[in-house]
């Protein structure tokens, strides 16, 4: 039985006549740019994240420069950020000439460690951008706390998260990922709880102003047409992803409570491997939080062996992400070391992704598991 990683085909099959309507209404109107299918996007991904404003972009990197942007910020300016996540998250700081300052991450949710954020606070720093991993929110209130007091404003980057909730406690409800900053950014690559067929993205605010500043920047800063009050860029989403996503977006729900119970199976599954060892982690929910599973990410030991044992046997598995962004190489002039990221650089070594797209069946997660714990007996760290 083959297991891969991802399976996009069979989603697409599954709503191909609908996805095949929404295409022929984009062929018919041929209003390829801006068509009224990207604005109906726009307000039903707000209503989703609970704001006032959503824009539509050309991808998630986009909505971050964009988020950069429209909050002003340019050469020499620090942005505060986790080394841990898609090179997108710095890439597009270090795009527009500001310095990616990198925090580490908390061992148990891989997300940006809130403790240790204030120390790196110099009167450059021009923002903080949170990273809501692998589908579960970052730890919002002290950020969010550091950020009031010290009036810097916040970008999430919530590529991984939309539906996402942080739920610190019982009593109060959970608040929906893009919502809790200045700007939230989002992605509708292919596999990405809800993808696009090609690039996408979205940032999400209630700040009326960013909302107006970050439309006008992705048609190259122009109001009205050919008169530029802004250097924009050109990045708009496409009428044709728009009308997909529409189409997509009306199972996003279902398919996010698939990834949930492929999670709470799997969770099944390992028990007997994790209580006989230890170093086999599975992923920490913290507080109540409404994980949405984008990625099912284990801690294991001896990573790359396993990875390629599991390949052998037809299993796919990725590892995000094998090397953290301060010693990338387009970083070096940083001036980072080995050593300074000390969490980050160890859950690159030892993290593994497991397949969690909806689709997947319980055969298929037991037969994961199983070739999981066949790997630990042969190398003599499972004895049942
Ligand atoms: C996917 C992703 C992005 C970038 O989105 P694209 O649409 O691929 O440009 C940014 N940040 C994170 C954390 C991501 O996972």
């Amino acid at each position: 039985m083959k297991v891969p990683f991802f399976d996009l085909k069979s989603q697409s099959l599954s709503l191909k006549n609908d996805i095949q309507s929404a295409i022929d209404e984009v062929f018919e109107t041929q209003q390829f740019i801006m068509g009224p299918q990207v604005q109906t996007l726009e307000k039903t991904i707000a209503q989703y994240c609970q704001t006032q404003y959503a824009i539509g972009v050309a991808s998630g990197s986009d909505a971050l420069l964009l988020a950069l942007m429209a909050l002003g910020i340019g050469p020499g300016d620090e942005v505060i950020m986790p080394p841990f996540t898609f090179f997108a998250t710095a890439g597009s700081v270090s795009r527009i000439g500001a310095i990616p300052v990198f925090v580490d991450i908390d061992s148990d949710t891989y997300n940006i460690d809130p403790t240790k954020i204030e120390e790196k606070i110099t009167p450059k720093t021009k923002a903080i951008i949170p990273v809501h991993l692998f589908g579960q929110c970052a730890d919002m209130d002290p950020i969010l706390q550091i950020s009031n007091a010290k009036q810097i404003p916040v970008i999430e980057d919530a590529a991984q998260a939309l539906g996402s909730e942080y739920h610190p406690n019982s009593s109060s409800t959970g608040r929906r990922a893009g919502q809790m900053g200045n700007l939230g950014c989002f992605s509708f690559y292919p596999t990405k709880n809800l993808g696009a067929f090609g690039d996408a993205g979205m940032v999400v605010t209630n700040d009326p102003t960013l909302a107006e500043k970050v439309r006008l920047l992705r048609v190259h800063g122009s109001q009205p047409k050919y008169y530029h009050k802004w250097i924009g860029i050109n990045s708009r989403l496409d009428t044709i992803q728009a009308a997909i996503l529409l189409v997509k977006f009306r199972y996003l729900e279902k398919w996010t409570e698939a990834r949930q119970r492929h999670a709470q199976k799997y969770g099944e599954l390992f028990q007997d491997i994790c209580s006989n060892m230890e170093a086999l982690k599975l992923p920490a929910i913290q507080y109540q939080n409404r994980h949405i599973f984008n990625q099912y990410v284990i801690r294991v030991p001896k990573r790359d062996p396993l990875q390629k044992f599991l390949s052998e046997e037809g299993i796919g598995t990725d590892i995000y992400y094998p090397l953290p962004l301060h010693l990338q190489e387009c970083f070096s002039f940083l001036n980072y070391r080995q050593g300074d990221f000390p969490v980050a650089e160890k859950a690159s070594g030892e993290t593994l992704a497991l397949p969690i797209y909806p689709e997947l069946t319980e055969a298929q997660q037991e037969r994961v598991v199983d070739r999981i714990k066949t790997f630990y007996r042969n190398h003599g760290m499972l004895w049942r």
